[in-house]
Parts: C-alpha cells; structure tokens; sequence
C-alpha cells in the first residue's frame, strides 16, 4: 500500500487521535459507489470518539434504499440548514467519488468555504480540489475500493465490519458493472474476498441492487428501446432521449433509467451509446463507450461534463427537442476529427 506512505498514515491517525466533528460528502445523484464510500466510513466512525454525519447533495436511488444507514444520510436539498452548519463546523471532511467541487452542485460553494482539512478519495482523471489530502488513482476500480485501502491503512482499520464491508463491496460491484470493467486489477479481486470473510452475502446485495425495479421501469425499457433508441451506424452509435413527459407516463422513479444507457453497448457493432433525460433546466446526458473510445473528452469537449474513459455525464442547456440533433452534430465532429 505504497501510496498510504508511513509519513501519510501517522498524519491521519493522529487527526483522527482526538474526538472530531466528521462530514462525508460524495457527488450529486449519489450512485452506489458514491454512496457506498460514504457509508462505509460512516459505519467505521460509528464507535468511536468522532461526531459523523453523512451528507449527499440530493437523494439516494431508490436502488440503495437497503444500504446499512442509508436512512441516516442528511439531503442538502431537504435539510439544507443543518447541513450547511454542519459543513461549516465541520474540522475534517471526507470528499468520496468526486473529482471537483462542482460535482457537488448546490453544496460547492459551502463545500469550498468550509474550513475543515479536506481529505478526497477518488478514482477520476484530473482531480482539481484545495483538499489537504488527495488520495485519487484512475487505476482503482471504484472510490469504494480506495475508501477500502484507505480504513485499512489507518487506525480506522480496527472498527472495519460487516456493513461497511457491505458498502464497499457495492460500491465496486456497481462501479464494474458488476466486475464486466474496470475490474482487471488481482488487487480488486483480493479486497472483495477480504470483503467476503466478513460474511457478507453478495447475492443478497446483487438481487437488492439489480432485481429491484417495477413493472414499470421494465416496461420504460422495452418501449426505450423499441420506439426511441436511433442508431448512426457510421459511428457505431446509439442514442436515446427520455422525456419528462415519458417519464410520467412510466411512473418514472428515481434511479429508473439506470442501467439503461449500457444496453445498447450490447450489441456487437455499438462502440457509444448515450441516454439524455430531460431535467427541469437542462438535459441529462450519460455517456459509456467500449474499449479506446473516449466518451470522458466527448463529454467535457461538448456536454460541460466529464467523468471517465468508458462513463461519463454532461448536460445540456436547451429544451429537449433541440438535443437529438445537436447530440447527432457532436458526436460527427468528434468522430470525424
Ligand atoms: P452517470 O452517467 O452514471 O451519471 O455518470 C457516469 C460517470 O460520469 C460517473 O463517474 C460520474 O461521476 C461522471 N459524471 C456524471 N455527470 C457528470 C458531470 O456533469 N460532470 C462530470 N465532470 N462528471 C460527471
Ligand atoms: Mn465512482
């Protein structure tokens, strides 16, 4: 564990030697890698000296309503007071699964006027943050599995249990998609048998996360991708826009289109595939891509996003009717350079 040198390590434990006020903080639309980093160092904390909150800048999908002390996670939306106080009194804060304090949205500016040492655990490309400590590795299959290193590196090892091992283990199956990518590292595999010793049931965790949609949502699926998925086949790419109104119609829940923006990656020719959900200001787009093709660049290049290699998100900033064509017009100057 190289990069938790000696030096690093003795720092943290003796932060962490006297009782502290403790915020964890991940990314906006929390996923289960965001969420399950938070998590697992909340259960960590749980008995010792420190006074820990969760924070999330809006709320979990419905997807994650089983995770151990989900329940106890303050929405900055929802109780924005409390939680601006407490960031603001905050002596360390953990920043989990982001790369930058945007990605935190309504809570960037408390986040950076906050005074707390800031230790960031993260495993996006270029990491821009004024936190004290940054453990951020692009290598790493999720900011859950670097959260793992983390614990165990300090003295928060010994307070590690089944919940959080519960945590992290959701975080890396959801980062991987279910150990499909970014998953090739034997390390990966060596934390989630030390996970599994902890006597968690990772059939348990896939059923909660994967096997929990409704009628519904399954139907949302067949009609996206029948009706509305449009394919450019000289780009190897598909393409597919949800709208408010759709969503209605579907009983749309949050979290419902997750998963959805992978599926069209399964057919042998599809290189790029992108979902854009229309919001409220702008429209939502999630990006993922096979092998080489760098859908991180597409999305900070002409979507005001960014993310990884084979995942990324964006937005645009005009009505919905307008994206299918400026999406189209992107994706062949992008391609075509
Ligand atoms: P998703 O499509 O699941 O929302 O996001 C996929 C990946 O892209 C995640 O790693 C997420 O953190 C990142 N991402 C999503 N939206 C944005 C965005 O607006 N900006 C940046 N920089 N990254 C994003
Ligand atoms: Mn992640």
């Amino acid at each position: 564990m190289k990069r938790f040198s000696h030096q690093i390590v003795s720092e943290i434990n003796n932060l962490l030697s006297d009782s502290k006020k403790i915020v964890i903080i991940g990314h906006n639309n929390p996923d289960g890698d965001a969420t399950g980093s938070a998590l697992s160092l909340f259960h960590v904390f749980q008995k010792t000296k420190h006074d820990v909150k969760v924070i999330m800048p809006s709320k979990l999908s419905d997807f994650l309503l089983w995770m151990p002390k989900q329940e106890e996670v303050i929405i900055f939306n929802e109780e924005k007071e409390l939680a601006s106080k407490l960031l603001e009194d905050a002596e360390i804060i953990f920043c989990v699964d982001f790369n930058n304090s945007g990605r935190t949205e309504r809570v960037k500016t408390n986040l950076e006027d906050a005074k707390a040492i800031k230790i960031m655990i993260d495993h996006h490309p270029n990491p821009q943050s004024d936190a004290q400590y940054i453990f951020s590795d692009t290598a790493v299959s999720s900011a859950s599995e670097l959260v793992y290193e983390f614990i165990q590196a300090t003295s928060l090892s010994e307070n590690f249990n089944k919940d959080a091992a519960i945590c992290i283990f959701t975080g890396i199956m959801t980062d991987t998609l279910n150990f499909s990518v970014n998953s090739s590292r034997q390390e990966t595999f060596k934390i989630v048998g030390e996970l599994l010793a902890y006597g968690i049931d990772k059939e348990y965790i896939y059923d909660k996360v994967y096997n929990n949609f409704s009628i519904n949502r399954l139907k949302l699926v067949g009609y996206l991708l029948y009706e509305k998925m449009q394919i450019i086949e000289e780009y190897n790419f598909a393409l597919i826009v949800l709208t408010k109104e759709e969503m209605k119609k579907f009983n749309y829940k949050n979290g419902d289109n997750e998963g959805i923006v992978n599926m069209p990656l399964s057919v042998a020719e599809i290189d790029v595939s992108i979902i854009a959900v229309e919001k409220d200001n702008f429209v939502k787009l999630s990006l993922r891509s096979k092998g080489e093709v760098d859908v991180n660049l597409l999305a900070r290049k002409y979507f005001n996003g960014g993310g990884h290699r084979n995942a990324a998100g964006g937005r645009i900033y005009k009505p919905v009717d307008k994206v299918i064509d400026l999406i189209k017009g992107n994706v062949e100057d992008f391609f075509s350079k």
